[in-house]
């Protein structure tokens, strides 16, 4: 398999990656008392603790979401490291750099992505 990117690039790409890592650990640190069961507050009506579950659904979800990157990021610093970094896993094509930007922990071509989606 040829490398998809030339060095500089890899390089950048892998550092994007750190970041990436980074900036996403600490955002699960950072939410993880608020997704901590909801307390039942003295006094609290009913409305209020059904408001208050509700966000703490969507935060949930979105610790799932930043969970779930988390691992994609850790299996693109895979490729980085065998050379496949950056090239599509399903049709093998190079995935464009642009889209590699927007997202580094991505695996799949745009087309590829969005065929995923569709079935
Ligand atoms: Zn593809």
């Amino acid at each position: 398999m040829t490398h998809a990117l030339d060095e500089p690039t890899r390089l950048a790409m892998r550092e994007a990656l750190q970041d990436l890592a980074e900036r996403l650990s600490s955002l699960l640190t950072n939410t993880e008392s608020a997704a901590q069961q909801v307390p039942l507050k003295e006094n609290a009506s009913r409305l209020s603790r059904m408001d208050e579950m509700h966000n703490q659904s969507i935060l949930r979800a979105n610790r799932t979401v930043t969970r779930n990157r988390l691992m994609a990021i850790q299996k693109a610093f895979g490729r980085i490291e065998d050379g496949s970094y950056g090239t599509c896993l399903e049709c093998l094509e190079a995935i464009a750099l642009p889209r590699l930007k927007a997202y580094p922990e991505a695996s799949l071509c745009l087309a590829c992505k969005a065929a995923g989606e569709a079935t």
